[in-house]
């Protein structure tokens, strides 16, 4: 049995019950074959791959809150802090009912390539909670907020650890778990990214990750001999990543036709009415049935997936910008039948392990989530770096880096790719290119 083999089989006997953190190890661990398999003593020897997937540690605590009706509610709280080879750990903070240990665990590991990947000094993180944002008032998510932060504190800090937003986490959450953060501790520092503009944010956070997908993607299509100019493309989810990936699309020449949230999904042949999308998503923060009902030319479908979902739509280019695993094999089947020649992941592992599989294998280049959406915690480093030197960069200053970052992204892992005998699989590339910058740094700093 091969060293990788070994450590995949080890990370599933010691770890039960956690699908998702079994997957992104062994897609991870797979890819690694052109690094490892060649000086497989020597990695054995110094066990960096059992070194990379277990976390450095993982705190879970109980978090306590009264709702609007006087009752006593309990969450659990997570943040697993994996490795801080290359930098202190750096990673959002999801909030969502489906979130439990492994889910956790795969969104921390995956962001320690991804932040090697930003080239930016960052190691990886994440954390959260299971407590659902959906229909709670203002108040209650202040209270839950308050009390997810009176625990967390006493593990994170601006050269520690330095959480960020994700699902379920947007700029409201940050603010009232910075404000929280600055009372217990009385400092004022670059604590957590993604902070209003008013209190040390970065221009450029809101957009990141969704712009970062697009500048990807152009690089992925010049080097294609191809532009996203005037493709057709299906984009999952209307949260932030779907709603910044949109609008870059128009930016760029295209048309995004879909979108979808957990209760159902649209498609708008004329094209995504941005305007409305924001209205009803950052404003009103409604449900997608509400796009329907003042665009009528759009279809509405009930149910993420009725009807095929919005991969059924016919299109050039696909971005999944929703959650984990909500592109499988049979969608990834229709995409190809309907010629799609793109797939880049805004979303973490937003394909299934066969879906992927599938796509490379029908020729459609595929950029996974950890390179694709590594804009948004590049973003947040700069936003680190504005904060150390207690200044603000303009927009296009930060946009300019953003866009300078994806091009490096996309250099490093077709690089990457290419040296390792195996061009134009970026799932590789990523993973080399992640893996040979964080473990170089692991052995370099000895045993620990
Ligand atoms: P948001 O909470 O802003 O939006 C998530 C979107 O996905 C919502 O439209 C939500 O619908 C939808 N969704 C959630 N679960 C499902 C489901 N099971 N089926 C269909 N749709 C679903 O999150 P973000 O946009 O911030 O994050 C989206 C993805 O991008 C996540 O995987 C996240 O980890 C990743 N990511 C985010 C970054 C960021 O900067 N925000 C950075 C890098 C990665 P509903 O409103 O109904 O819940």
């Amino acid at each position: 049995m091969s060293y990788r083999e070994e450590v995949i089989n080890r990370v599933i006997t010691e770890n039960p019950r956690q699908p998702e953190f079994h997957q992104a190890v062994r897609e991870v661990l797979e890819s690694l074959g052109p690094v490892i398999d060649a000086h497989e003593d020597m990695y054995r020897r110094d066990a960096i791959l059992e070194r990379l997937t277990t976390p450095d540690r993982q705190i879970q605590f109980r978090v306590t809150w009264v709702d609007d009706t006087g009752h006593v509610r309990v969450n659990n709280g997570y943040r697993v802090q994996f490795n801080n080879a290359i930098g202190p750990y750096k990673g959002g903070l999801r909030l969502h009912p489906t979130v439990n240990r492994s889910v956790m665990r795969f969104l921390a590991f995956e962001q320690v390539f991804k932040n090697s990947l930003t080239g930016l000094p960052i190691g990886g993180a994440k954390g959260g909670s299971d407590f659902d944002p959906k229909g709670k008032s203002d108040r209650e998510i202040m209270l839950f907020c308050q009390s997810f932060m009176s625990e967390l504190y006493k593990y994170i800090g601006a050269d520690v650890d330095v959480p960020a937003g994700d699902i379920g986490t947007g700029a409201r959450e940050i603010g009232y778990m910075f404000g929280t953060y600055k009372r217990l501790t009385n400092l004022y520092t670059g604590v957590l990214t993604g902070k209003g503009l008013t209190f040390g944010g970065s221009l450029v956070r809101t957009e990141a990750t969704g712009y970062g997908v697009l500048y990807i993607l152009e690089e992925l299509m010049k080097a294609h001999g191809n532009s996203v100019e005037g493709k057709t493309i299906a984009v999952s989810g209307s949260g932030n990543v779907a709603t910044y990936t949109i609008e870059k699309a128009y930016q760029l020449g295209a048309k995004p036709v879909t979108c979808s949230d957990s209760t159902g999904w649209i498609y708008d042949p004329e094209g995504i009415d941005l305007a409305l999308l924001k209205e009803i998503k950052e404003v009103r923060r409604g449900r997608l049935s509400a796009y329907k009902a003042e665009k009528p030319s759009a279809e509405y479908h009930e149910g993420t997936y009725s009807n095929g979902g919005v991969w059924s739509v016919k299109v050039d280019i696909a971005l999944p910008c929703a959650t984990q695993n909500e592109l499988n094999l049979d969608a990834a089947k229709m995409l190809v039948s309907n010629g799609c020649i793109a797939v880049v992941e805004g979303a973490n592992m937003p394909t299934t392990f066969e879906a992927t599989k599938y796509l490379q294998g029908s020729n459609v280049l595929f950029i996974p989530g950890k390179a694709a959406n590594a804009g948004g915690v590049a973003t947040s480093a700069l936003e680190m770096s504005q904060n150390s030197e207690r200044l603000s960069w303009t927009f296009e200053e930060v946009d300019t880096r953003l866009q300078t970052i994806m091009k490096n992204i996309y250099a490093h892992i077709s690089d990457a790719a290419k040296e390792y005998g195996c061009p134009d699989d970026f799932v590789a590339g990523a993973n080399i290119a992640g893996f040979l910058k964080v473990s170089t740094a692991m052995k370099a700093q000895g045993l620990y």
